[in-house]
């Protein structure tokens, strides 16, 4: 058994099985002065350090000045590409807008054509590889996207890629089935015939080789409208598939309510909310992610976090991780940016990257608090004053150790 003890504080503690909502954003439970005890890869006991039984022969951790959190679960990434696009970036810097360059065949259909060609174990290497990075950035729970496949084999290759990552890593990963992510061009001027290869085979034929935890619609102007992926979340409700969408990121697109009719496990992006998207977060259990590396790298509006936790939403942070609009899978820096702004609190940015992020990938049984009976995930930082230099310290983690 193994106690980690003189920790400074014990953050995100006793938060169970439940996401965090509206005022108790702001809030952060913690135990000063505490030890942790890890036995078999589990949290068996933690609290105060005056009640530490020194007598039982623990392997012993100290951690003076140094505060322990819950690792951060990641609930939207494309970490398995192809290759990267700064070609793209350099576009932009001359003025070119994103939707401009996926119109002229860059963005998506660019990593697609890369992603069809590329050797499956080279994927596979590249991805580990980016999600070894992310580890050591204190990240403990990733779900992936495909949706640079955009055809039955490549879509089929891309989830066998995620497949084998679970089976070999020690993190929580969810796979998404993300056909539904841009028009190939071949399907250009028949959006009808892809809608439907999605719904007749590439849908049913994942779902068969049990390879799909959810599915995703980009449903966005130029993108998927709202009834193509309407009928896309029907087949895959249908096949007792939840749903995930890309919502309300370059406009309002009506995402929102198509993925709270769906009772999506969360709806992503939300730069662009009306009044009556607020209200459907309001009152519903889909997660409200947002993404604030895609609209710093895009230059784009943030998404007005506060309204949504005024409005009673369960916000959570991720990162986006993809070669396009978010090449980063640091949820530190996703945490300076949600803090800086979007004018997240300290509290608000770690309950978002922790709990929230569990809540919107379903593994909030096993991570995102330190609770007895929990996965042993978490992270120890360097030396700090207060845990207020997480968000501070951007560009450089304050982190000393992260524990999966
Ligand atoms: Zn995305």
């Amino acid at each position: 058994m193994q106690a980690y003890i003189n920790i400074k504080s014990i953050v995100q503690t006793n938060r169970g099985k439940v996401a965090v909502r509206g005022e108790n954003m702001a809030f952060l439970p913690t135990i000063d002065d505490g030890f942790l005890l890890i036995d078999n890869k589990k949290i068996v006991d933690f609290g105060s350090m005056s009640v530490f039984d020194f007598e039982k022969n623990h392997e012993i951790i100290d951690c003076t000045d140094r505060y322990i959190l819950p690792t951060y679960c990641d609930s939207h990434t494309h970490v398995v590409f192809a290759a990267t696009r700064e070609a793209e970036l350099l576009q932009r810097l001359k003025g070119a807008s994103y939707l401009e360059i996926a119109a002229a065949g860059g963005g998506i259909l660019n990593s697609a054509l890369r992603l069809q060609t590329c050797d499956e174990q080279q994927l596979y290497d590249d991805a580990f590889y980016r999600i070894e990075k992310m580890i050591q950035t204190g990240t403990g729970a990733i779900e992936i996207k495909s949706g640079y496949g955009l055809s039955v084999d490549a879509e089929l290759k891309m989830l066998r890629v995620i497949r084998k990552l679970k089976e070999n890593l020690t993190l929580p990963i969810k796979a998404t089935l993300l056909a539904a992510h841009a028009f190939p061009a071949i399907y250009k001027s028949n959006r009808a015939a892809y809608v439907a290869l999605i719904i007749d085979q590439i849908l049913p034929q994942c779902v068969d080789a049990g390879l799909v935890d959810y599915c995703d619609a980009f449903v966005e102007n130029g993108f998927f409208t709202v009834a193509e992926a309407d009928q896309i979340f029907e087949k895959a409700s249908a096949l007792n598939i939840k749903i995930k969408v890309h919502a309300n990121q370059l406009s309002n697109s009506g995402g929102v309510k198509l993925g709270v009719g769906y009772n999506a496990t969360s709806v992503d992006h939300l730069e662009h909310l009306d009044a009556e998207d607020y209200r459907l977060l309001s009152g519903s259990d889909t997660v409200a992610t947002l993404l604030p590396s895609a609209a710093f790298f895009l230059n784009d509006s943030m998404p007005d976090a506060i309204e949504l936790i005024k409005n009673n939403a369960i916000v959570a942070l991720a990162s986006d991780y993809n070669p396009g609009t978010s090449p980063s899978g640091n949820m530190n820096f996703v945490n300076s940016l949600a803090a800086i702004k979007m004018k997240m609190t300290t509290e608000m940015c770690i309950n978002a990257s922790t709990i929230n992020g569990a809540f919107a990938m379903d593994v909030h049984h096993q991570l995102g608090s330190i609770d007895i009976g929990k996965n042993a995930s978490f992270i120890i930082t360097e030396k700090i004053q207060s845990i207020d230099a997480m968000p501070y310290s951007f560009g450089s983690p304050s982190i000393y150790k992260v524990i999966i």
